[in-house]
């Protein structure tokens, strides 16, 4: 880990454990926006039966990717939310994506502050955000941005910290990209996995509402998110999803959050058990050792893939024969799948290996 981050991660203030939540997965729930006083007091009371539910979120000022649609109520939905705080006894987050949105939340007593996919993005707002919050006291979430770009989402933590925040949380929330997929954002599981080896105490927390972009997902993603070990999760929630004014498609109304908690399970994270302790010792051994053997093997056929490329060279044979590569691609993706490996995985692993052969052969 880089020195800068080792300091960061040792000053990092645990938001869950100043929170008094206990259980996993602390649950930040909510609509997307707030709409009305009474959608928003209605959603904050169904959610308030949820023990889980510690945290209430709404977004007040909604970053919308193409205009003329609903983009949010503005600065009188912080009244609202404070009254929900009042009432139920929920903490509330909002997002902020300026300096003004920090004021006014800061005014209207908002527990904690999330910074949007769209704004970690722009290393210009996130410093405005991060100068607003010196001296400030308050959590602040950091989304992950939309394209797959972990500097970006570590580098929107640094200034932050610099600004003297140390109650930082993560928010996994997916990256969009150019292909159809059958996620809203996909989620790239390995970025939120590399934050969490890189920065171990900042808690992530899992937004399958966003990833997924429809209901149907959010079970399987939050069931994902928890076996990985995630901490928490944010889930869109709706008094009358099918009435929002925003990502009506990928909300579930309080009682359903409340079903979905009975279903979802959380496993244990450290075993206990010696039998089982010693089962797993087991089989990580042998999974190292066929580790170490496929870093040989690769390490091998980079060497003939050295003395194929001086051979080409000498000869004057083009490096990349497009045809070969087809084929050996079309060759590896069958095999794998005759031994149950998934297609995209054997094409995105031998993409790699065959790039970095080409790399070798100049
Ligand atoms: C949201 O949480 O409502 C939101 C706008 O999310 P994101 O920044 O992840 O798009
Ligand atoms: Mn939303």
């Amino acid at each position: 880990m880089p020195d800068g981050l080792k300091e960061l991660n040792k000053q990092i203030q645990d938001i869950p454990a100043l929170l008094g939540i206990k259980k996993i997965p602390w649950l930040i729930a909510g609509p997307c926006s707030a709409e009305t006083e009474e959608q928003v007091m209605a959603t904050a009371v169904g959610l308030a039966k949820c023990p889980n539910v510690k945290v209430f979120r709404a977004g007040i000022w909604k970053p919308r990717t193409r205009p003329n649609c609903f983009e949010g109520v503005g600065e009188e939905g912080l009244k609202w939310l404070r009254k929900v705080k009042e009432q139920t006894g929920l903490l509330t987050a909002t997002e902020v994506a300026n300096p003004k949105h920090v004021e006014l939340c800061l005014e209207n007593k908002i527990d904690i502050l999330w910074v949007g996919a769209r704004t970690t993005v722009s290393p210009f707002i996130v410093q405005e955000i991060a100068d607003s919050l010196r001296g400030v006291d308050i959590p602040v979430l950091v989304k992950n941005p939309v394209n797959t770009d972990i500097g970006l989402w570590i580098g929107a933590f640094e200034r932050l910290y610099q600004s003297g925040v140390k109650k930082l949380g993560a928010i996994h929330r997916g990256f969009s990209s150019f292909e159809e997929t059958e996620y809203r954002n996909k989620p790239h599981w390995e970025i939120p996995i590399e934050l969490k080896r890189l920065m171990p105490n900042i808690p992530i927390i899992c937004d399958p509402s966003h990833i997924g972009g429809d209901r149907k997902f959010i079970e399987p993603i939050s069931q994902m998110a928890l076996d990985l070990g995630i901490n928490g999760l944010m889930i869109e929630t709706h008094i009358e999803p099918a009435k929002a004014l925003s990502d009506s498609k990928q909300q579930i109304t309080p009682k359903e959050l409340i079903e979905l908690l009975g279903i979802l399970k959380v496993r244990d994270t450290v075993p206990t058990d010696v039998l089982l302790k010693a089962q797993i010792t087991r089989l990580r051994t042998s999974i190292s050792r066929i580790d170490s053997r496929i870093i040989q093997d690769i390490a091998d056929r980079m060497k003939f893939v050295e003395e194929i490329g001086q051979l080409k060279q000498k000869n004057k044979i083009p490096v990349l024969q497009m045809d070969r590569w087809e084929s050996l691609l079309k060759d590896h993706i069958e095999k794998g799948l005759d031994k149950g490996l998934d297609k995209e995985f054997t094409k995105a692993l031998f993409e790699l290996i065959h790039t970095q052969a080409v790399k070798k052969q100049f």
